[in-house]
């Protein structure tokens, strides 16, 4: 905390790199990041952040550290979340920004979510059983080491035992949508995922639209259903795609985000290389499910 009247020496450290922004989509320990949430903070002040947010899949068990830890190192904070939904036979997933972390009917959600993604790593771990890989679920949770086991945990246990060679193998060949060792997540609509966030008071966003098949089709529906905004800064979009989705939010009135979605495993990003700008970090602070939800 700093004293009144003086600069907080991060704050000192911001303004020596000029330009100000927000990262809001990282990763930690407590889902498939490979750092903890000491880490991640002071990666954010040294990146010249002015604020992050944690969104970890399936859980808020981190936010609670990183928050006291940001308010430590001066920089600003919004918890978050990941969700997995489903729509236009794709996979989405719906960022819940400035979530109350303690609302129980969130916190019971998450929970079966935990207990369905031990069933699907059981389901995984025996596929690829069948497949001739002699991996066992209890090697994936050692791994793995939280409570939302994943994809990215099994994909490491691979790489570990030397069953593939990187992780655009383990995906092309076991873990990628419709491989032989995938297993779609629980069936959860945008509209659930968006009406469980607003339970908990946060707004929900699309995240990295970029990364979907059909792009417009998924933004056309994402306005239907109700989102309030995208991901519209992110590494792998094309400037001419985050003018584009930064346009959709302002005709429709919605939030804009964005981030890194920083995993910390030979990501190609660093912490910081998309700064969201202050202004649409302010409209995220200020939101407000009661008067600003788009959901009919
Ligand atoms: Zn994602
Ligand atoms: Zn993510």
């Amino acid at each position: 905390m700093s004293i009144a009247g003086e600069v907080h020496p991060h704050t000192a450290l911001r303004r020596a790199c000029g330009e100000h922004g927000a990262d809001l989509h990282l990763h930690s320990i407590y889902s498939d990041g490979v750092h903890t949430p000491n880490w991640l903070v002071s990666k954010a002040v040294h990146a010249g952040l002015d604020c992050i947010a944690l969104t970890d899949h399936d859980t808020v068990e981190g936010c609670e550290e990183t928050a006291k830890l940001c308010e430590e190192a001066g920089l600003g904070f919004i918890p978050g979340a990941e969700l997995t939904a489903y729509a236009l036979n794709e996979e989405i997933h719906i960022l819940g920004l400035g979530l109350d972390i303690h609302n129980a009917v969130f916190l019971e959600k998450m929970n079966a979510f935990q207990e369905k993604r031990l069933e699907r790593m059981k389901k995984m771990v025996s596929l690829l059983n069948r497949e001739g890989i002699p991996i066992s679920v209890e090697e994936v949770l050692e791994i793995a080491k939280c409570k939302v086991p994943g994809r990215m945990h099994l994909c490491r246990a691979l790489l570990l035992g030397e069953y593939c060679r990187d992780r655009d193998e383990v995906f092309a060949r076991y873990l990628g949508d419709g491989c032989a060792a995938y297993v779609p997540k629980m069936n959860f609509s945008v509209r659930e995922a968006i009406r469980l966030i607003h339970t908990a008071g946060g707004a929900a966003l699309i995240a990295h639209v970029g990364r979907q098949v059909k792009v417009p089709a998924i933004v056309e529906y994402g306005v239907q259903m109700g989102i309030d905004g995208f991901e519209c800064f992110y590494p792998r979009h094309s400037k001419a795609l985050c003018e584009r989705l930064v346009a959709v939010c302002e005709e429709y009135h919605l939030l804009v985000s964005g981030g890194t979605d920083y995993h910390g495993v030979k990501d190609r990003v660093n912490i910081g290389a998309v700064k969201v700008p202050m202004k649409y970090v302010e409209e995220l602070k200020q939101w407000d499910c009661s008067k600003n939800s788009k959901m009919g």
